[in-house]
C-alpha cells in the first residue's frame, strides 16, 4: 500500500492499516511518501527560548471522536491539556475596541438574554433584528451560504460583527460562498425541527449541555502538553521501519490492470495494489488527470485559500491589555490583515516561559488573500501593528516567528457536498484506490483522522 503525503490524514491512514493488518494477519508493504522534509504537514511545533510555538493547528475538537480515539489507542490521553477555561471569553475587535462576545453566543445566534441584551458589540436595531429570529419563517432546507442563512434568520449585524469572523477563523472563507450543509448542519437540522435558532439552541443547551460547560473532563478543544506535533512522533514511531520516505513529490500515478505504479520527481518508483491519496486535493487533481480526468476536474474544482500565522512572544510587564481571554476575532469590515488572534498562553499552560507571553495572529485568508502577497517581514510588522493598536503593546517582541501555509485550506462553497458525493462514487470505480483529507467531509485534525481511518479501511477491506 502507497500512501500520498505526510500529514495527519496519511499518519491516520497508514496507522489504521498496520492495526488492521495486524487484526487480520494480513502482510502489509507499506509507504508513506512526504514531499517534504519532516512529517506532520500543516501540523508544526517548534520550541524556542521557552516558548512552544504551533506554526499551524494548536488545538483538535474533543467533541468529534476519532482525534481523541486516536490519542487513547496511542495511549497519549494522559499527554493532552485543556483549555484553561477561567479565561474562555473571546473578544470581537470592532470599531477600535475588543468587546467581549457575550456569553452563551453560540457560533451563530445568542441563548442567553442578559449577556446579548447588554453586550456592547451590537446596536439596538441590530439585537431586535437578531431576536426576529424567534418569528421569522423557515427556509427552503437547500444548501445555502452561510452569508444568506444568518441574514435570513439573525440580519446583517449578526453576520458581520459576529459570524463572518468566527468562521473565518475556522474556515478562512468568505461567508457568501460557504456551504452551510458542508460545515455546519447542525444549524439547517436546529431550523429543520424548531424553526428558530436561539430557541433551538437553547433546547439544545437544555439536554445536552457543551462540554466544558458541564464540568465535563475536556473542553471544547485540546491540545498535548509538548504541542501538537507529539501525535505526529507517536504516530510516526509507529509505522513499520523504513515505511516512512520524506524529501520525496509523487509525481505520476498510472494504473496497469489491478496495480498501481507511482513515481516522484525523483525517480523513486513503487508498485502497489493498493493507493491512498492523502495530500490536497488539488494536487491529487494533478496526479489522476490521466487516469480519470472528470475526477481530476472535480477535485480541481475545489478551491483552497492561503493562510499564516504570525507567533510573537513578549514579556508579560510589556502588554498593557489584561488577556482575560482567548482572543479575538476581526471582523471584515474592519479592514484589517488579522483574521484573528489567540492569546495562546492564556489558552494553554506551558506555551511562554515564566514572565512571558505568547501571541498568535492569524491572516490571509479567502477574503484576505492580498495581505499574504507581502514580504515576511511587512506581514510581521503589519500584525504588531494591530496587536498594538488593539492591546496596546508597543514593546519589541522577544520572539517572532512566521509560517506561511499556501494553498492549505480547502474552501467548502454551496454544492460541495453533491460534488464529494460525485467524487467519492467516481473514486469508488478505481479499484484499490482511496481519497482522504480535509478536502472532502471536514477540514480539522479530528475530521481528517477520521478520513484516513475510513480511507484505510477501505483501500483493506476484505
Ligand atoms: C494555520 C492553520 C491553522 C489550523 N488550525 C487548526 C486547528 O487549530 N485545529 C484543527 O483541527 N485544524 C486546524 N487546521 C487544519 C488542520 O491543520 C488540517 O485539517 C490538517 O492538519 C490537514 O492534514 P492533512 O494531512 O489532510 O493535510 P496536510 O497537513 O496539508 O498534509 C498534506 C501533506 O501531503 C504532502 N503532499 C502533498 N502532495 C504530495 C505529493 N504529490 N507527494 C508527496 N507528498 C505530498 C504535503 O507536503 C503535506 O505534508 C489549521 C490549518 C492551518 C493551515
Amino acid at each position: 500500500m502507497v500512501v500520498v503525503g505526510g500529514g495527519i490524514t496519511a499518519l491516520a491512514a497508514a496507522y489504521r492499516a498496520t492495526e488492521l493488518a495486524q487484526e487480520r494477519g494480513i502482510e502489509l508493504d507499506l509507504k508513506v511518501v512526504e514531499a517534504r522534509d519532516r512529517l506532520g504537514g500543516t501540523i508544526a511545533t517548534e520550541r524556542v527560548d521557552g516558548f512552544l510555538v504551533e506554526a499551524g493547528p494548536d488545538s483538535f475538537l474533543s467533541e468529534k471522536p476519532w482525534a481523541f480515539g486516536l490519542c487513547r489507542r496511542l495511549g497519549l490521553e494522559s499527554q493532552l491539556v485543556r483549555t484553561d477555561d477561567r479565561f474562555r471569553k473571546v473578544f470581537v475587535w470592532f470599531r477600535g475596541r475588543l468587546h467581549p462576545l457575550p456569553d452563551g453566543f453560540q457560533l451563530l445566534a445568542p441563548t442567553r438574554l442578559m449577556p446579548f441584551a447588554t453586550s456592547s458589540l451590537f446596536s439596538w436595531p441590530g439585537k431586535l433584528r437578531m431576536a426576529m429570529d424567534l418569528v421569522v419563517r423557515r427556509g427552503a432546507g437547500d444548501d445555502e451560504s452561510l452569508g444568506a442563512f444568518v441574514r435570513r434568520r439573525l440580519g446583517r449585524e449578526a453576520l458581520e460583527r459576529v459570524a463572518q469572523p468566527l468562521v473565518a477563523g475556522i474556515y478562512t472563507a468568505d461567508p457568501e460562498d460557504l456551504s452551510l450543509a458542508a460545515t455546519m448542519p447542525r444549524f439547517l437540522e436546529v431550523e429543520r425541527r424548531h424553526r428558530s435558532i436561539i430557541l433551538g439552541l437553547r433546547h439544545a443547551l437544555r439536554t445536552a449541555p457543551l462540554p466544558g460547560t458541564s464540568g465535563a473532563r475536556w473542553s471544547l478543544f485540546v491540545t498535548f502538553a509538548d504541542g501538537m506535533d507529539t501525535l505526529v512522533r507517536a504516530l510516526a514511531e509507529r509505522l513499520p521501519d523504513s515505511s516512512v520516505v520524506l524529501n520525496q513529490r509523487v509525481a505520476s500515478v498510472e494504473r496497469t490492470g489491478a496495480r498501481w505504479k507511482i513515481a516522484t520527481v525523483d525517480g523513486a518508483r513503487w508498485e502497489a495494489d493498493r493507493l491512498v491519496f492523502a495530500g490536497e486535493s488539488h494536487g491529487t487533481a494533478r496526479l489522476l488527470r490521466y487516469v480519470d480526468p472528470t475526477l481530476a476536474t472535480l477535485l480541481g474544482d475545489i478551491e483552497y485559500a492561503g493562510a499564516a500565522t504570525v507567533s510573537l512572544g513578549y514579556r508579560r510587564t510589556d502588554v498593557p491589555h489584561a488577556l482575560d481571554g482567548f482572543g479575538f476575532v476581526v471582523p471584515r469590515t474592519e479592514g484589517k490583515a488579522l483574521l484573528a488572534a489567540t492569546f495562546s498562553s492564556v489558552k494553554y499552560p506551558g506555551r511562554a516561559p515564566e514572565g512571558h507571553v505568547l501571541l498568535r495572529g492569524f491572516l490571509g485568508g479567502a477574503l484576505n488573500a492580498g495581505a499574504l502577497a507581502e514580504d515576511d517581514a511587512t506581514l510581521v510588522a503589519r500584525a504588531r501593528a494591530e496587536l498594538r493598536q488593539a492591546l496596546g503593546v508597543t514593546a519589541e517582541p522577544v520572539l517572532a516567528r512566521l509560517a506561511r501555509w499556501p494553498a492549505s485550506m480547502p474552501q467548502y462553497r454551496v454544492g460541495h457536498l453533491a460534488r464529494v458525493e460525485t467524487i467519492e462514487r467516481r473514486a469508488a470505480a478505481l479499484p484499490g484506490l482511496a481519497l482522504a483529507g480535509g478536502a472532502y467531509r471536514g477540514v480539522g485534525i479530528a475530521d481528517c483522522v477520521r478520513s484516513g481511518e475510513a480511507a484505510a479501511e477501505a483501500a483493506l477491506a476484505p
